[in-house]
């Protein structure tokens, strides 16, 4: 039966649309500056949605980075221009700079330039996180602001931390797992699981030279170690959901990675999220989720693929034991039609889209039918995860409309701990990567769709 999705192939989604790119509608971080990955919503639309609830504010973030467009932005992460292109000249500025991008007041949404030269924006000194222009406005905000500036509090610390995994200074453990890995199934075990390796490694970025620049550079007193461990272990689950994410598909669905040649994954709608920065070891902790495995290709497919990740050519026969990754450029039907059918890469055992966002506008959900549509009339094992129990609902129910088989779904037990901020809406709730996921294979009409809904009002 020819896939339904090969009626739709011709109807690419306009580019500015920004299709199988990552557009959370609750999730916009467009500042990953030199610092760290790029957080979700780095595509055009993330980015200058940002005048909505901050006019001026994405001016303000291209000017902090010293770029003159969004597309001089863009063409870094591209892997076009390198990182050390922002410009730089020390760690203080760096993160000085980094900081007047969250410097408009939370209330008002007044940026510096606005204010009377009498006024300056001041910190919640609870969180130091958000600002004010003034105490009418902080009081004002407060019955919204207090639900999360102890959240927020976290998220302040984390996003000067993540400074750390990019200089190298805080290197995930790796190695084995020393016990049975089918007993690793959330991070509590994981972090039994590894707790002398972590132990050391913590200890170790402590005490490193960096994290004494860090602290001397960012204008605000060094935290306490409880602190800076907990900010540790989040980035860290940040870090390796992903991975984690990939096993959890593979387990749930019983796929054989004991396949002559190596198993595939296709992470599909990837973006500068999954390719900028990405190391090939940072997926080793995939491998060692099932030891025997005889070789597991991940292959990133999206449109933002950073132009590094696609140079990698994925090897017809993998070693035993083995995690290979690549990337290709482009929409996932056409690379269906183009690599896939034609056997020049492998067929994928499994397809992961991490918050494909397809319940936030007609837009995205029109970019993503055509992929949506393959994967369930291929009967390929699907996983997507999305950032929050709302999103949650609202992707089961249009998966429902499509007819796929779900089989699975809830709270991801690797889901990332680490609190995302709207960025330029911080009183609202901060969110997970991953938090949640869906598993689906193949069409069925037989499920009871008011069934699904309870399941889902009831909580997962
Ligand atoms: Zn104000
Ligand atoms: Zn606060």
């Amino acid at each position: 039966m020819a896939p339904r999705s090969r009626q739709r192939r011709h109807k690419k989604p306009p580019s500015s649309v920004a299709p199988m790119v990552v557009t959370p509608s609750t999730v916009v971080t467009p500042v990953p500056l030199t610092l760290s990955k790029p957080d979700p919503s780095i595509d055009a639309l993330g980015f200058f949605s940002l005048e909505n609830n901050v006019p001026g504010l994405s001016q303000l973030i291209l000017q902090k980075l010293s770029m003159k467009s969004y597309e001089e932005y863009k063409l870094v992460l591209d892997g076009g221009a390198s990182v050390s292109g922002f410009g730089f000249r020390c760690p203080q500025e760096m993160f000085q700079k980094m900081e007047d991008t969250f410097r408009f007041c939370a209330h008002c949404r007044a940026l510096p330039s606005g204010l009377s030269d009498s006024k300056v924006l001041r910190q919640c000194k609870r969180c130091r996180n958000v600002y004010y222009c003034g105490p009418e406005c902080q009081r004002s905000d407060w019955p919204a602001h207090r639900k999360v500036c102890q959240e927020l509090r976290l998220v302040a610390v984390d996003r000067l931390m993540e400074w750390l995994l990019v200089t190298g200074a805080f290197v995930l453990p790796s190695g084995p797992w020393p016990c049975l890995a089918e007993t690793v199934q959330s991070w509590d075990t994981w972090f039994s699981m590894r707790h002398l390796q972590l132990d050391a490694t913590l200890d170790a970025v402590l005490g490193s030279h960096a994290m004494t620049t860090l602290w001397a550079s960012v204008g605000r007193p060094r935290p306490d170690p409880d602190v800076l461990q907990g900010s540790l272990k989040r980035l860290l689950t940040d870090a390796l959901s992903r991975p984690l994410t990939l096993g959890l598909g593979l387990r749930a669905l019983g796929i054989n990675v004991g396949k002559i040649g190596g198993s595939t994954v296709h992470v599909v709608g990837a973006s500068h999220v999954e390719t900028f920065l990405t190391r090939p070891e940072d997926y080793d902790e995939l491998g060692y989720m099932f030891p025997g495995h005889l070789g597991l290709r991940v292959i990133m497919v999206g449109i933002d693929v950073s132009a590094g990740f696609t140079q990698n050519p994925s090897p017809p026969i993998l070693e035993p034991g083995t995690v290979q990754l690549s990337g290709h450029r482009g929409l996932y039907h056409d690379f269906w039609e183009e690599e896939v059918e034609t056997g020049r890469i492998a067929h994928p055992d499994l397809v992961v889209t991490f918050h494909p966002g397809f319940h936030a506008s007609p837009d995205l959900m029109e970019a993503w039918l055509p992929t949506l549509l393959l994967l369930r009339d291929y009967e390929i094992p699907t996983l997507i995860t999305v950032y929050s129990h709302q999103e949650l609902a609202a992707s089961l129910q249009i998966l429902v409309d499509l007819d796929t088989n779900i089989t699975a779904y809830g709270a991801n037990p690797f889901a990332s701990l680490k609190p995302e901020q709207a960025y330029s809406n911080p009183n609202k709730q901060p969110v997970y990567c991953n938090a949640y996921y869906i598993i689906f294979l193949g069409s069925s009409c037989q499920l009871d769709r008011r069934q699904l809904e309870e399941k889902v009002d009831g909580g997962v």
